[in-house]
């Protein structure tokens, strides 16, 4: 699969590029990944906001090695921004807190990140100017990433109230959003609802000793995955269904990991991944659902041979493998899933948004983006956690199937004006499976480009 499609190579040629700026077309922006720029932050770092936890956030930033600063005025160019505010009380103040950066956005580098670090609302439980300053801050976030240019992004983290700036994971996913792990991720937000978790002993191999299951994982985004946790350190499980045997044995190969032949519908699945797991010697700190499929339809033609098997795949042998992975015991002798499993679904921007003719897998994406938070709850007291990806349009074979009108405007329906790459989606899986992100819980972060569709 290319890395990029007809149009955009064609706007990125020199004529192609005067014919665009003439009539006005969108011209996407180069998104660097791990490969092209593997360093933590893009310096210089500006980090705005007078509270502890703004020195709090420079101290963890100095000890990346990043190039830290306090105020706009000290550089020209700007590589990443964090703005630290923790301590609102009253949406006035974010005149103050905000507008500096307003006076640098022209200085931002190409593919720069702008990440706030703020709390979030409460439900009513603060005073009601604290409650309106909290949602200011995520209106703000949205609306900025759709004005950034040049494939830069903006991102929040909501750090729950007596969850300190220094948490596994507040620095974890300063981290990634920072990094160019998070090329695709924009306008999103996401909670640290808790201190649980760890910091990695090497930032570059963070799952290094960890087992990671991967369903579907022959193709796709699947073997994205699969190749980004291991080269993140992990051991890959790799389960696919029997008639993708060959790309299974062949990927199984290349990343020195298990293959497992196996339809995840079936009735014994289950039974036979725990029996697997035990014949190998396999202990899963890491389970990713992600095998996935579609049977669009307008609900007016909607059958039970397009309905069942969607449901089937996408959600309910989920629910069913992680019974029987629970149900062997967290962390026991005799069970296959290590102490403080973390799980990662695969949901969609279908299951937020819905889409026409997807009736079917809306409804399974839907369920799993509130499996979530129930899973993450019965996970909690062994410090388990699961959270998913909802990916938007990516390049795969799934998308290059569909129509040509369609598919382009899906494509550029997005504040990055191109569709993902299926590493993209394989980054935030990779972050939500590591140590830090043990303070996520029930999450569903997009991978999407900020995607114009849903909430
Ligand atoms: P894909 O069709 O390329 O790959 C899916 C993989 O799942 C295949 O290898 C397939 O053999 C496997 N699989 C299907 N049924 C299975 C079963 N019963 N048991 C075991 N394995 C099974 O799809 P993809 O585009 O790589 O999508 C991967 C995941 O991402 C899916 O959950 C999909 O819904 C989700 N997703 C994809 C996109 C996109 O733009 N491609 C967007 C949103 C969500």
């Amino acid at each position: 699969m290319p890395r990029t499609d007809p149009y955009t190579r064609f706007v990125r040629s020199a004529p192609g590029a005067a014919i665009a700026s003439r009539l006005g077309l969108p011209r996407p922006a180069r998104l660097p990944r791990r490969a092209d720029r593997s360093a933590a932050v893009l310096d210089p770092v500006v980090v705005l906001g007078s509270t502890a936890g703004a020195d709090q956030v420079a101290r963890t930033l100095l000890g990346w090695g990043a190039d830290v600063r306090r105020r706009f005025e000290d550089v020209r160019t700007v590589g990443s921004v964090v703005v630290v505010l923790d301590e609102l009380a009253d949406p006035r103040e974010l005149s103050d807190a905000l507008l500096p950066l307003a006076r640098a956005m022209r200085r931002l580098a190409p593919a720069a990140r702008v990440v706030t670090i703020s709390r979030p609302a409460t439900g009513g439980r603060q005073r009601p100017a604290v409650e309106a300053a909290r949602g200011g801050v995520e209106g703000f976030v949205r609306s900025l990433a759709h004005e950034l240019r040049a494939g830069a992004t903006a991102g929040g983290i909501l750090v729950a109230d007596g969850v300190a700036l220094d948490a596994p994971g507040v620095t974890g996913t300063l981290r990634f959003l920072l990094s160019s792990r998070s090329a695709f991720v924009d306008g999103q937000l996401l909670t640290v609802a808790s201190s649980a978790g760890e910091l990695p002993t090497a930032w570059d191999r963070p799952l290094e000793g960890r087992t990671a299951l991967v369903t579907g994982a022959a193709r796709g985004i699947g073997a994205a995955i699969a190749r980004t946790l291991a080269a993140d350190g992990a051991r890959v499980v790799l389960l696919d269904v029997p008639a993708a045997g060959t790309d299974l044995a062949r990927l199984a190969n290349e990343l020195r990991g298990v293959p497992l032949q196996l339809d995840v519908t079936a009735p014994d699945a289950g039974a036979r991944l725990v029996a697997h797991c035990r014949s190998h010697g396999l202990v899963l700190d890491i389970v990713v659902h992600n095998a996935g499929i579609t049977r669009d339809k307008l609900f007016a033609n909607m059958t039970a041979e397009r309905w069942d098997p969607v449901i089937a795949v996408n959600l309910a042998s989920q629910i069913a493998l992680d019974e029987a992975l629970l149900a062997s015991g967290e962390g026991t002798e005799a069970g296959v899933l290590a102490v403080a499993p973390r799980f990662v679904s695969l949901a969609s921007t279908s299951g937020i948004a819905g889409n026409r003719g997807q009736t079917n897998y809306a409804a399974s994406k839907a369920g799993v983006i509130t499996l979530m938070p129930a899973l993450a709850h019965a996970l909690e007291a062994g410090g388990g956690t699961a959270n998913a990806v909802a990916p938007g349009f990516i390049e795969t074979d799934m998308t290059a199937r569909m129509p040509p009108i369609p598919r382009e405007i899906a494509r550029r329906a997005n504040s990055l004006q191109q569709g993902g790459l299926p590493v993209d989606v394989a980054e935030a899986v990779a972050f939500l499976a590591s140590g830090p992100a043990g303070g996520l819980r029930g999450e569903t972060l997009r991978v999407c480009g900020q995607n114009l569709v849903g909430r």
